[in-house]
């Protein structure tokens, strides 16, 4: 699933090629991912793009006259997990055919460019909204601070953290409680802040937070300055070489060597290094367990 750095990457690569681009027109190519009816697709149709930006991993395509900012409409995406935006230089110019294959979404230009979103299976969980406010989307109105933003501070994360019994893992996941980390980077910050992905959340101390403050921070950026300037067809990629413990099972942890192992849920998994994590104990896993028995 494309997380807070993809999408930022995306945002940056459809500025570089959208902005004063004009659009021709918008399909959905399956009913039930378009969330929104009002304003239609259709009001898109001779409007140039005049900004793309992020709001968690949300990618937010903003259309319209730079002089009546406050009447352009925002088209609004979520990638969801298998979601991806593929640039496309040469479009037909009618509408794509409803129904098969992966394609959810497409938005051609009037010079024949424009892109498709794609998500492979039958069941699209892709999500494009048409708003005239970001905050009209459910989802956007509901994040929690941006960690990127500079008003994201220690003092903030601990606010965030006091009181609340639940596992960081978790935590770190929620949209709501912070924008734009989702299960890959989660993994990654616990295994730089060396904490067990079980830890409480209310549980840590000054010093862990200010510790984990400035690996989300970092893990992210880096992530973010890995991705800059990368088409969107190389993000996945790149996102994947990047990752320390996230998905790699079974592959050495590159900072002690020990095996990198997992929990798996019902329909996710977490990655972790034991020694870096848990000093040196492998955490339970049900499924495991279930299976040894
Ligand atoms: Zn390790």
């Amino acid at each position: 699933m494309p997380e807070l750095p993809e999408v930022q990457a995306l945002a940056a690569d459809l500025r570089e090629r959208a902005v004063g681009r004009v659009i021709d027109r918008a399909d959905a190519a399956e009913v039930s991912v378009l969330k929104t009816y009002d304003p239609p697709l259709s009001a898109l149709a001779g409007l140039a793009v005049t900004g793309a930006q992020r709001h968690g991993k949300f990618l937010d395509l903003t259309a319209g006259s730079p002089l009546a900012p406050d009447a352009s409409p925002h088209l609004i995406v979520h990638l969801a997990r298998a979601g991806w935006l593929r640039w496309r230089d040469s479009l037909p110019p009618q509408p794509p055919r409803p129904g098969k294959g992966p394609l959810a979404f497409r938005l051609r230009f009037t010079d024949g460019a424009g892109f498709d979103l794609t998500e492979a299976g039958t069941r699209k969980r892709l999500a494009v909204y048409l708003v005239t406010d970001p905050a009209l989307v459910p989802g956007i109105a509901s994040l929690g601070p941006d960690p990127l933003d500079p008003a994201f501070t220690p003092a903030v994360l601990a606010g965030i953290l006091a009181g609340r019994r639940t596992q960081i893992k978790g935590l770190l996941r929620d949209q709501g409680v912070i924008a734009g980390i989702g299960n890959a980077y989660s993994d990654e910050v616990l295994h730089a802040a060396r904490m067990s992905p079980f830890r409480l959340a209310a549980t840590l101390g000054p010093d862990e937070v200010t510790e984990l403050h400035k690996v989300i921070v970092s893990t992210l950026s880096e992530a973010v300055s890995r991705s800059e300037g990368l088409a969107a067809g190389n993000l996945k990629a790149e996102k994947k070489s990047g990752l320390r413990v996230h998905g790699r099972a079974g592959q050495p942890c590159p900072v002690c060597g020990d095996t990198v192992r997992e929990v798996s849920f019902a329909d996710s998994a977490l990655q972790y290094c034991p020694t870096c994590q848990t000093g040196g104990k492998p955490l339970a896993d049900r499924r495991m367990s279930r299976l040894l028995k």
